[in-house]
């Protein structure tokens, strides 16, 4: 494969020529969410972040098999070994199968990444449905003498992991320095060092969600999901592990150890991490009461937000930042992007307006300036998917259209043809944007206000009161509705 893309690997902390394990095959596996509520803004950033790298995989012409999880069980509300399982405290609180929450966020989550255009991973695996996997998982790191069993649980034994590795090594902790910083955790007794991890934990008799091991009926610890996906999908070793910032450490330097431990071998060639997205400095997250859900955005429907956002403006406002940079959300730096995102897109219209001049004879000028942005943009895309300077380029080569498009500027058809395909694979392929209507909140919010009114006729209609029944229909005739009554009610069409 010709080309020399570099990506930031957090393992070694610097930018290395990517090098796939399996010549024209990438394996490639991110950390998807947590099911238990709505998707926020944060979970967008690895959504979109992770899109952009597997459509420019793609692009580069590898096949790539993307492998994106889903957790529903054994995430605990600290994050740690204890506390109750996330997904059946909210099965609990809302009187739902725990599988109910999963299916239902999980739906929700699908609709908000369709409306992003995030493409869907390859295989989308549920922890749940890969118990089997994690309990060979725990016997294999049993059996090479990593963990040990107490009361029915079994945990990491990161002490004596480390006399022989390095735990720690992605997010550059160390042993000293976690004896002083782990808090007294409850269920702490059973372990032999504070900073041991759950492979498996025994359930307590309220725990619902649980099953049969060797060990005890119980439920597999959050870390250990992902190594026994990645690895069942990906094989031993693959090339690529994304994810969050948030979950460099315990969650990915766990795996690590529950790899090396288990498969005597590190499975992950490069480790990649986005940053976070703040409010006024702070991170965003479920847990700290301050996020806006990406339903919010679409709909404008909370306190920080002066007005509705559409999934195209939120998907180009994490695009202009770098995604090792953190992001600062703000109403006013939204409103920006979507001013941004509206030139861009007027100008890739634009293109079709232009007319060609092939008489006078097209100046060397405009044919260097087109094949400048066009390389510099590539350039960018390759050196760690330097997003915000891809968009630039974009800028530059909207100009140049706005230029042609008043008279300015003289471009050839073939020029014109260069920027069109220039626009079509950086704006549509690549970054993954596209037009939108003119309506910002969802279509569906849309469809369910046209439905509630053509309800509202049909009452009227029921109670003899033709004025309102007649003024709904001719008012929404006017606006360009079809509107047919049927046996069941009514159908309609614009
Ligand atoms: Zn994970």
């Amino acid at each position: 494969m010709e080309h020399n893309l570099y990506i930031y690997n957090t393992l070694s902390r610097k930018k290395e020529q990517f090098i796939p394990l399996h010549d024209n095959k990438v394996g490639m596996y991110v950390c998807g969410p947590t099911v238990y509520g709505d998707a926020h803004l944060g979970h967008a950033r690895p959504a979109i972040t992770f899109d952009i790298l597997f459509r420019y995989l793609q692009h580069l012409g590898y096949k790539v098999r993307y492998v994106r999880n889903i957790t529903d069980v054994g995430h605990l509300e600290n994050d740690a070994d204890s506390g109750e399982d996330k997904i059946a405290k909210k099965a609990r609180l809302d009187q739902l199968e725990p599988m109910e929450v999963v299916q239902y966020y999980l739906n929700r989550y699908h609709k908000s990444m369709e409306a992003l255009n995030v493409l869907p991973p390859s295989i989308e695996p549920h922890a749940s449905g890969h118990i089997m996997e994690q309990i060979d998982f725990v016997q294999k790191i049993l059996d090479a003498g990593f963990a040990y069993e107490s009361e029915g649980s079994v945990y990491f034994d990161v002490e004596k992991y480390n006399k022989t590795n390095n735990y720690g090594k992605l997010s550059g902790r160390n042993i000293d320095e976690l004896l002083e910083t782990t808090r007294d955790l409850e269920g702490q007794s059973e372990k032999r060092r504070s900073f041991d991890f759950a492979l498996w934990k025994k359930a307590s008799p309220e725990h619902i969600m649980r099953w049969k091991a060797p060990w005890s009926e119980g439920f597999p610890g959050w870390h250990l999901e992902c190594s026994a996906m990645g690895t069942k999908y990906l094989g031993d070793e693959f090339d690529i592990h994304g994810g969050g910032m948030d979950l460099m450490f315990p969650h990915h330097e766990c795996e690590i150890a529950q790899n090396k431990a288990g498969l005597g071998k590190d499975s992950v060639k490069y480790w990649m991490h986005n940053n976070m997205i703040t409010i006024a400095g702070q991170k965003m997250g479920k847990s700290l009461g301050n996020f806006i859900t990406l339903d919010e955005f679409f709909t404008g429907n909370h306190k920080l937000l002066s007005q509705a956002f559409s999934p195209m403006t939120v998907r180009f406002f994490i695009l202009q930042a770098h995604y090792r940079s953190t992001v600062d959300f703000s109403s006013e730096a939204l409103q920006a992007s979507e001013k941004g995102l509206s030139r861009l897109m007027e100008g890739y219209k634009n293109i079709d307006l232009i007319k060609a001049n092939d008489i006078n004879k097209p100046t060397q000028l405009e044919d260097n300036l087109i094949s400048e942005i066009i390389s510099d943009a590539e350039k960018a895309m390759l050196d760690d998917l330097n997003t915000p300077i891809v968009i630039s380029y974009l800028f530059d080569a909207v100009k140049l259209i706005n230029a042609a498009k008043s008279g300015d500027r003289t471009l050839s058809t073939i020029q014109i043809k260069r920027l069109k395909e220039f626009f079509d694979l950086y704006i549509i392929e690549i970054l993954g944007l596209k037009a939108e209507g003119q309506y910002t909140s969802s279509d569906e919010a849309y469809k369910k206000a046209i439905d509630l009114l053509l309800n509202m006729r049909l009452e009227a209609k029921q109670n003899k009161d033709w004025a309102t029944s007649d003024k709904i229909r001719n008012e929404l005739t006017a606006l360009g509705f079809e509107i047919k009554d049927t046996k069941d009610g009514f159908e309609w069409k614009i």
